[in-house]
């Protein structure tokens, strides 16, 4: 399990671990106030930058890609949204991180499980180590 949950190139992995309905739920009510933008074809909210620019002052120019239906949507953002749309990325960063940290606990509380069963079974003996 790896920490790198704002990878683009590996989100299925991601998705495996985290985008169960329990966590979509849990995720949705922790960052609320501060989604903003949505895939325009599906509403995910999962939207994240592929590429960006910032084309004068006030405005910047986004391409961004939908993790959900895997299309891709080129916007222009002015500054108080775009500050709003980083926090929204940082919000979810930091759910994402929550969700994982949460999944590891459980995973491990299971391999401990799993091992004391073993060591109940008399199965596993001191020579294993
Ligand atoms: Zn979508």
């Amino acid at each position: 399990v790896h920490i790198e949950v704002f990878s683009f190139s590996d989100e299925c992995a991601i998705e495996t671990l985290v985008f169960g309905e329990a966590a979509r739920q849990a995720r949705k009510a922790a960052i609320a106030p501060a989604v903003e933008l949505c895939c325009r074809d599906c509403g995910s909210d999962l939207v994240t930058p592929l590429r960006w620019e910032q084309t004068d002052e006030e405005t910047w120019y986004l391409a961004l890609r939908c993790p959900e239906c895997e299309s891709v949507d080129d916007i222009v953002l002015g500054r108080s949204t775009m500050e709003r749309f980083i926090a929204q990325l940082h919000a979810q960063k930091r759910a994402l991180i929550a969700d994982l940290r949460h999944w590891e606990r459980a995973r491990f509380r299971e391999d401990v499980e799993r091992l004391l069963a073993l060591v109940d079974a008399d199965l596993v003996v001191a020579d294993d180590f």
